[in-house]
């Protein structure tokens, strides 16, 4: 079994996601590989860091040429950098190193290499590989390559260029290009039609975070003939409602996204992408041949992007906002011709494969020290920003014999689908590392008929319609993963907020283990039969009194037991905090769920469920509901790196399920019958 360690930092966006896909495809490729990825900076300087972070982010805002500065300054004398003053570094990559004992190290941040040189400088031999993923390309701070490394991998030739100036070896650096995701290999080459006189032309328009005067280019680019656009606004749900407001005069031309799983597919299928030169984003559009028109760029890490983009003649930088539409009918003048130039060089230099063949690299060295059979127990939580490889069951959970296992369940979470912070990717990995055995992703469905529901689509609190096959698509994608990496079922639901005027006549539904959408302007007891035509369960949320941050309790279905008892699978006893001891008295069928839109929600109220870990099995259960009980899940505080959504910064193994004193099970047979006033 290989042992890999990633080593990145949350400065800039191109190491974690450099990390995350390097991972991801060594996961693909050795579904038993222990791969572990660790912010080395957050795991030694924690607050520290972040602080650090704040300023660096703050810089690049506000002071642009300052931050110009810093960086020429750490290009020109990274010793300053790095000298002697990464003690507490060291330290912590020392014990990691002796714990995890790797076969091999990645890493995609630059200091790091300079940490391992001064831990092994005494030695002869490094016993693992070290695999140095260069994250930025022609302009690359000397950081990167003043200590050795097995293997620089590079993003193209003039990058490694770079290195064969600075002095380094030509058998040590790999034109691999930048590590994507995994996912932009499995694309299909689609084949777009040139987009000249007379054809559509298909625009992507990356809005990032700061970027609120756009709306006067979006327009620009909407008055130019034929031209349908596709505006991403990110998590900033504020902005892409004003959008909405303002484009709305363009009607079917304009599609405004808000947070997307699916750039891959998006940056496919259009002809050109206008988007600021973040080095992720730059990369990605190169992997998938799409032509760049890039409008803002940060000094100093991301000059080297813009200048990719035109030295490797995929596009062009425009210096100021109004520029880019008339830039943009250049591009599309006298049959495509310039667009058609740039499109046939990225498809020259395209490599949506990196990341899978910087995997191989990384799985590929032989086995350079004998490996004794050691059991795999990091002592998990001890170093902070750590997020570890498959946890260990622990025996207390495992079944004996034929008996059913004991599966840690929860079935109600919100993403940034809807109002949670998280990504359903961070879900996955935040529950995966909790060792939960199946978790149901439940966004916001609101319905349009209902006031509530129009403000709540206007706020972007609630997923729209139209997103929905993606929603699916991207939970069956983490689905897989979820399964491979930590053993772990991802069911896909939906809530349905059916909201009133009054508390009375307000309701949400939970639809468990859905296939496909559900429309959201139905009367409860059709989308009830609509979610048992799919095989899937239909709950009642948060049915009782309680203390809401939702604003109102929801007691429509409660009120009317007499059409819905029968009609439902089951009723929420618990919802995070709350309990609803009437759901008892009643000897109704229950679960309990963390309605989690955070990570500390994941420290609430749970379902325990004795059967087979497989979806139908699990479905049956609850309907049966013989073999259900319920805990108040505390486990051990695990906290995000860089305090931010992410991916979990430490794990931990689960607690065992032997009885715990704050654990509450309840058996239906044995509760007393009592009859609700
Ligand atoms: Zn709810
Ligand atoms: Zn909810």
């Amino acid at each position: 079994m290989k042992r890999i360690l990633i080593l990145t930092a949350s400065f800039g966006e191109g190491h974690n996601a450099a990390a995350r896909n390097i991972r991801e495809a060594i996961e693909a490729l050795d579904p038993l590989a222990e791969v572990h990825s660790v912010d080395l900076m957050q795991a030694a300087y924690g607050r520290l860091n972040q602080v650090a972070r704040a300023a660096y982010f703050h810089l690049v805002r506000h002071a642009p040429s300052v931050w110009r500065t810093v960086y020429q300054l750490l290009d020109h004398s990274p010793r300053l950098a790095a000298g002697g003053r990464w003690t507490r570094l060291r330290t912590v990559l020392e014990g990691l190193l002796a714990e995890i004992r790797p076969d091999c190290v990645v890493s995609t941040y630059p200091v790091y290499g300079d940490v391992i040189a001064e831990i092994h400088r005494d030695h002869a031999e490094r016993p693992f590989r070290l695999l140095t993923v260069i994250t930025d390309s022609i302009s690359i701070n000397a950081a990167w390559h003043q200590s050795p490394s097995d293997l620089f991998c590079v993003a193209n030739e003039a990058s490694a260029q770079r290195l064969l100036d600075a002095g380094l070896d030509r058998g040590c650096i790999a034109v691999t290009g930048f590590p994507v995701s995994p996912a932009f290999q499995g694309l299909e080459r689609c084949e777009l039609p040139v987009p000249g006189d007379g054809q559509q032309r298909r625009i992507l328009y990356i809005l990032n975070a700061g970027s609120r005067k756009s709306g006067r280019t979006l327009e620009e680019i909407l008055e130019l003939p034929h031209t349908e656009l596709t505006v991403t606004t990110g998590r900033d749900a504020h902005l892409k409602a004003k959008l909405r407001k303002r484009l709305a005069p363009y009607g079917e031309r304009v599609r405004l996204l808000g947070w997307t799983n699916l750039m891959p597919q998006l940056l496919s299928t259009h002809h050109l992408v206008v988007t600021k030169a973040g080095g992720a984003t730059v990369q990605e559009a190169i992997a998938a041949r799409c032509p760049l028109v890039i409008n803002q760029t940060i000094p100093g890490q991301e000059e080297g992007n813009a200048q990719l983009v035109v030295q490797g003649g995929y596009g062009c930088v425009v210096d100021r906002p109004s520029r880019v539409a008339s830039r943009m009918e250049q591009v599309f003048a006298e049959g495509a011709v310039e667009w058609s130039l740039w499109r046939e060089n990225l498809s020259r230099d395209s490599r949506p494969g990196a990341a899978i063949r910087i995997a191989q690299l990384a799985l590929q060295e032989p086995e350079s020290i004998p490996s004794p059979q050691r059991e795999f127990a990091p002592t998990r939580g001890r170093v902070n920003g750590v997020s570890s490889g498959r946890p260990r069951r622990s025996p207390a959970r495992r079944a004996t014999g034929n008996e059913p296992e004991s599966l840690l369940c929860d079935f109600h979470i919100h993403t940034n689908y809807s109002d949670g912070k998280l990504t359903v990717g961070e879900v996955v990995d935040y529950y995966g590392a909790h060792g939960f055995d199946c978790i149901c992703i439940t966004d916001h469905l609101a319905d349009p008929r209902r006031l509530i529901g129009k403000l709540a689509r206007l706020s972007r609190l609630t997923l729209s319609p139209a997103q929905l096959p993606e929603y699916f698509e991207v939970i069956r994608q983490e689905a897989k993963r979820a399964w491979r990496r930590y053993g772990m079922l991802v069911l896909a639901g939906i809530e349905f907020n059916k909201d009133g005027y009054t508390p009375k006549t307000s309701a949400h539904l939970l639809g468990i283990g859905l296939n496909h959408e559900v429309e959201s302007d139905l009367d409860l007891p059709e989308t009830i039969a609509k979610i048992h035509s799919q095989g899937a369960l239909a709950v009642a949320s948060h049915p009782h009194l309680m203390k809401s941050e939702w604003g109102k309790n929801t007691l429509y279905l409660w009120e009317n037991q007499e059409i819905f008892v029968p009609l439902l699978d089951a009723w929420e006893i618990a919802n995070r905090d709350n309990f609803f001891p009437p759901v008892a008295l009643k000897r109704l069928p229950f679960i309990a769920n963390s309605d989690f839109h955070k990570p500390r929600h994941i420290y609430s109220w749970k379902t325990v469920l004795q059967c087979e870990k497989d979806p139908e099995a699990i479905k049956s259960c609850i309907r049966d509901n013989q073999r259900v009980s319920i805990t108040l899940y505390r486990g051990q505080e695990v906290g995000l790196a860089g305090g931010e959504p992410g991916t979990p910064s430490s794990s931990h193994f689960r607690p065992a399920l032997a009885p715990h004193p704050l654990a509450l099970a309840i058996d239906r047979i044995g509760a007393a019958d009592v009859t609700a006033a």
